[in-house]
């Protein structure tokens, strides 16, 4: 079955669905198709949060931030090992993609912002929820209005090429085969390859089957191998990201440990120590968890900061899961909470007394924790066992500025373009919290908008 269009995108996620987006508004028309029966990817399962320097609610707090800033940051938390190029426009067009989402796909923002590990100051947009849901469904609907098709359940299976140019993509669906012809080109936006455990093995072979992973099914690198098959080059495959706050049996990203990113709570292992700042980047933590007891560790906060953070009230589902299942405990003592887990009472108890004295000073003179230090002292108290999961794989496609494909020698690649996860070289060798979001918006805008531009 053929079809005819201007603009192909692969992915119905965050990026390929913004875009989807920007090449219409430009002109285009435009059809996405999505392996899964359902849209979002990664990012419909993500927290949504956005990192936006200059933002509306850092003018409100009178908190000062700079693109510069932001920038400095992303190349420090990737260890200096981003494109330069790349992570300045990212830098540069983050609180653009912010307000575009807010103003013209109609995105509800909360009147907050959360705190990420790497970040030097406070800069997260939270949408409605905290959740990725927000984002999707306000995508989805605007695609719609703008008469954007989306062919759930077609799997696109090989770039085609006609003198030299990316002209479409086959694609299977349950029953057929079909081609869809792009006379503009094909936008890859099919996510990293957290979920492809032959893949991942390859490239880092130590994310093997002892690890878990918080992405969804579909990310399984295709957008990756398409590309690949016809020259494409790649980058930083190696680095792969986990998160450590995951559901120790099935890998899934707990929200309800993001009492943490408010500044509170502590992490401790079953020795009842801390052992890693609370704040400190992902592969950081994740790292220092892997070496603990058991690998895992146990995240403590009382009633207040649940209540203050709404975490329970957002995240209500979880929550209730996490009790039944004994992977959270609401006690009315630390003993009480240690015994559960066997965790050591005394010294857990010890870790919270002395926490807390560096809450009166404002200064946590063992770990240097970042951020308004909250004291924990109203019970019922919570614990959390966590572990860390595969979560972003840094490498993928390389592009340029315009997100343009490349090939080995450095050449732009006619016709095709790619956005968001299944790109590499932005993050270096670790990505810092919310700024996915701020990335697959940026690049997946600039993407949307050249395929229809560029000649
Ligand atoms: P990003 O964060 O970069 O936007 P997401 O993970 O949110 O990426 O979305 C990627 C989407 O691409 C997912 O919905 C996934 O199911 C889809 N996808 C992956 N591979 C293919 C493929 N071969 N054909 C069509 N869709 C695909």
């Amino acid at each position: 079955i053929k079809h005819e269009n201007d603009v192909v995108v692969i992915g119905a996620g965050g990026a390929g669905l913004i875009a989807a987006i920007e090449a219409k508004n430009n002109g285009a028309n435009v059809v996405v198709i999505e392996k899964m029966e359902f849209p979002g990817g990664n990012t419909l399962i993500s927290g949504g949060e956005y990192a936006a320097p200059e933002n509306w609610i850092q003018n409100q707090k009178g908190l000062s931030d700079s693109k510069e800033t932001f920038y400095k940051d992303i190349i420090k938390g990737g260890d200096n090992e981003s494109d330069i190029k790349l992570a300045k426009v990212l830098a540069e067009n983050a609180l653009n993609g912010a307000l575009w989402l807010r103003d013209s796909i109609n995105v509800t923002f909360e009147n907050r912002q959360m705190f990420f590990g790497g970040h030097s100051v406070e800069r997260s947009l939270v949408p409605e929820g905290a959740s990725g849901v927000e984002l999707i469904k306000k995508l989805m609907k605007k695609a719609q209005e703008l008469g954007i098709e989306v062919h759930l359940g077609t799997n696109g299976i090989e770039l085609i090429r006609e003198n030299n140019r990316v002209i479409g993509v086959k694609a299977k669906t349950e029953t057929a085969l079909h081609e869809y012809i792009a006379k503009n080109g094909v936008i890859i936006a099919s996510g990293g390859f957290g979920s492809n455990l032959e893949m991942r093995k390859k490239y880092n072979s130590k994310m093997d089957e002892k690890i878990l992973s918080t992405n969804t099914k579909g990310i399984t690198g295709d957008g990756i191998i398409l590309g690949e098959n016809i020259g494409a080059d790649t980058v930083d495959m190696e680095y792969i990201q986990t998160y450590p706050v995951c559901d120790p049996v099935n890998g899934s990203l707990l929200y309800t440990g993001d009492v943490r990113l408010a500044g509170s709570a502590i992490l401790v292992n079953k020795e009842g120590k801390r052992f890693v700042e609370e704040l400190e980047r992902r592969d950081v933590i994740s790292f220092a968890i892997t070496e603990q007891t058991d690998g895992v560790g146990y995240l403590v906060w009382d009633q207040k900061q649940l209540d203050d953070t709404g975490v329970k009230k957002h995240h209500k589902e979880e929550y209730e899961g996490l009790i039944k299942r004994g992977i959270l405990v609401k006690v009315n003592t630390l003993d009480e909470g240690a015994k559960h887990f066997n965790i050591d009472a005394k010294e857990l108890k010890n870790s919270v007394e002395k926490y807390n004295g560096y809450t009166k000073t404002g200064k946590d003179l063992e770990f240097e924790k970042r951020g308004g230090l909250i004291t924990l002292e109203t019970p019922p108290y919570y614990i959390l066992k966590v572990a860390p999961a595969i979560h972003h794989t840094m490498g993928g496609l390389v592009i340029d500025e315009k997100a343009r494909v490349l090939d080995k020698k450095g050449k732009v690649i006619k016709g095709l373009y790619a956005a968001g996860e299944v790109t590499g070289d932005i993050h270096g060798k670790n990505r810092l919290g919310s700024n996915a979001i701020a990335d697959i918006t940026v690049f997946g805008r600039i993407a949307g908008k050249n395929i229809v531009l560029e000649k």
